[in-house]
């Protein structure tokens, strides 16, 4: 699919257009024309190292979704983006490039241009990594939390004056 088609079909998702989802776009281009493929499940795994409107391209052309667990997010405030796919065993990162806009100042519009039809080389430092993806989303058991009585992971149960409660009453408590 060319960038232009992508991109309205991620903002069909995202709600509007703007240059972060260009950015997500040229990033889930590249890596669908370099052997990685859509993910109905969770074959692709993306990490992304922050959480702005480019993540949302990712999801809805790559497949790597909040939901199913295989988008996940560091949060480092940077725009790197690492993909691994569990078929091929392989892993890509894309790194954006430190890059102003020339010295004529663009209009938003003029630089969501620029982008779609920048190859994706010259935005991103472009790298193949080791395949060394997160474990997969693990599904779990609920428990009730002794405080509130909702049904929490027991993974992300605390345990405070010798009841298991979950993370807002455990913050509530300690105050
Ligand atoms: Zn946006
Ligand atoms: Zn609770």
């Amino acid at each position: 699919m060319e960038a232009k088609a992508l991109m309205e079909k991620a903002a069909r998702f995202h709600g509007h257009i703007c240059p972060g989802l260009a950015i997500g776009v040229l990033a889930a281009k590249h890596v669908l024309e370099h052997g990685y493929h859509y993910s109905p499940n969770e074959e692709l795994v993306a990490v992304v190292e922050n959480d702005n409107c480019s993540v949302d391209a990712l999801q809805v052309i790559l497949g790597t979704t909040y939901g199913k667990g295989n988008l996940v997010h560091q949060d480092y405030g940077k725009n790197n983006y690492y993909f691994y796919d569990r078929r091929t065993q392989k892993g890509i990162k894309l790194a954006i490039k430190n890059r102003e806009f020339g010295e004529k100042k663009l209009t938003r519009n003029e630089k969501i241009q620029l982008l779609l039809n920048s190859k994706p080389e010259d935005i991103f430092n472009i790298d193949e990594i080791e395949f060394n993806p997160p474990e997969l989303a693990q599904i779990e058991e609920s428990v009730p939390c002794e405080i509130c009585g909702e049904p929490t992971m027991s993974s992300r149960l605390m345990t405070y004056n010798n009841s298991d409660m979950c993370i807002p009453c455990y913050k509530k408590l300690r105050g």
